[in-house]
């Protein structure tokens, strides 16, 4: 529907006090709890039913469609609705309390068991357009017709979620950015009957939320050195911070979205580092909230603050210290949420597997600088949450000591190129492992460099001093 200066919105309006009304209440097929439910908010019972009435309400308000059945338990007579019902239905409709008599005086009922909660979108604060809202997919009713809304409604298109993301996209028609966050998500699952089947889940990305302050939404990104995929974080309550939102996937982007309005405003985007994969649905995201992009780096084109070592962030009850934590890469971010004395770790840390490690030196440093935190938890960009954040920092700190060791050993033994300390050190590792196992040994010896504990001769290495 064109509304708002020729912008293209879903119906609907304002929740009514007397949406939530026994009157209402009465016109439902739902009861409140059920409502409740379904909506899986925590709202109150009587404002979770009121929602899905004032939905099926605006409804008919401004588009003439009527979901509802008599009392036969048929649905409402779509040849009553065009020709006795349509030219009220904007008045009807305006009010509840009206609305409520309406249907008791026609012996109708809503048929809100029909609708299938599809989430709420609230709107940064500095937005133009403040918006809070939830959204419902309902099937279309046999045989009724849109009459629109003789003055609210200027235009109306009855189309596709992919072809109405694509008219926007070409700018053929102007959607806010809410609606156009709903339609992408609703673009892979067009069908009314899929998404209840599905119970609005078009493709799983999974959630979790792992403490009272934070929520992960995994990636739909899985590989060989991403895991299960991108851990993005999303941290506090009423107003929010998204960490690392990783792929421009619209199902994941929405579900990024949503999850965040379950627990508030996004106020910013914070990045952990620039790899791909942790800054891959920067665009879409950022756009869709039109929050700022805080990172590190300040060169890279999608920063719009850079965040300093040390810097603190108060965001929804969390505090969020930054601290410069280079080694896997030289702009590499570690969040540190003082409430739960607990780190969000980037690439620094994994859930699975070994870290990529670009300066051992600065590496080293880091896992020390974490482990000195004492750190509870450690939220990693990949894989899953570590509990025992300190016997991992010590694990990992002993894993690289240990190999270090083993160089200087090597060295010690004469071994002064970089293929015969591999074959020594790795001896008990598959040889098509072996270039990777040089990458690591030579790692070591440019830190002892770094360090004035070795130096080489073009491909010659050996203890220095
Ligand atoms: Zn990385």
């Amino acid at each position: 529907m064109a509304f708002m200066g020729g912008t293209f919105v879903f119906p609907g309006g304002a929740l009514d006090e007397a949406d939530t009304s026994d009157a209402m209440a009465a016109r439902s097929v739902l009861g409140r709890d059920e409502a409740r439910t379904r909506l899986g908010e925590n709202v109150a019972a009587d404002v979770a039913l009121g929602l899905f009435c004032a939905g099926l309400r605006e409804l008919y308000e401004e588009a003439g469609l009527l979901i509802a059945h008599g009392e036969s338990g048929r649905a409402v007579d779509p040849a009553k609705v065009r020709e006795v019902y349509a030219p009220h239905h904007a008045e009807v409709g305006h009010d509840p309390s009206r609305f409520a008599a309406f249907l008791e005086e026609e012996g109708l009922t809503l048929s809100t068991e029909l609708l299938v909660p599809h989430g709420r979108l609230i709107t940064p604060e500095r937005s133009p357009i403040r918006f809070d809202a939830r959204f419902f997919v309902a099937p279309m009713p046999d045989g009724q017709a849109v009459v629109p809304h003789p003055t609210e409604v200027h235009e109306w298109l009855w189309i596709t979620p992919g072809e109405a993301l694509q008219r926007a996209h070409d700018k053929k028609m102007d959607v806010p950015i809410p609606t156009l966050a709903i339609l992408q998500g609703l673009a892979e699952t067009p069908r009314y009957e899929d998404i209840l089947q599905g119970r609005h889940e078009q493709r799983a990305i999974e959630v979790t939320e792992l403490s009272p302050l934070v929520t992960c939404v995994l990636a739909p990104n899985p590989g060989l050195m991403e895991g299960a995929g991108t851990n993005t974080y999303i941290v506090g309550n009423d107003e929010v911070a998204i960490i690392d939102p990783a792929v421009a996937d619209a199902v994941y982007i929405e579900r990024v979205a949503r999850e965040a309005g379950k627990r508030g405003v996004v106020k910013t985007i914070l990045i952990t580092h620039g790899h791909i994969d942790h800054i891959g649905g920067i665009a879409p995201l950022a756009e869709q909230m039109g929050v700022e992009v805080a990172a590190f780096a300040s060169e890279a084109q999608f920063v719009d603050r850079t965040i300093a070592d040390g810097e603190t962030i108060a965001i929804g009850g969390a505090t969020l210290r930054a601290l410069h934590t280079p080694g896997h890469a030289p702009d590499h971010l570690c969040f540190v949420l003082e409430e739960e004395q607990s780190i969000f770790a980037g690439d620094v840390v994994a859930g699975f597997g070994t870290v990529v490690v670009g300066n051992l030196h600065e590496y080293m440093a880091t896992l020390a600088r974490l482990r000195a935190l004492d750190p509870v938890r450690i939220y990693p960009g990949h894989g899953p949450v570590i509990d025992d954040g300190v016997a991992k920092l010590d694990e990992y700190i002993e894993h690289r000591t240990e190999r270090e060791r083993q160089v200087l050993e090597a060295l010690a033994a004469g071994l002064d190129e970089v293929p015969a300390m591999v074959k020594h050190i790795y001896a008990d590792v598959p040889e098509a492992l072996h270039i990777v196992a040089a990458r690591s040994v030579l790692s070591h010896l440019e830190k002892l460099e770094t360090e004035g504990r070795v130096t080489h001769d073009g491909e010659r290495w050996e203890l220095a001093g």
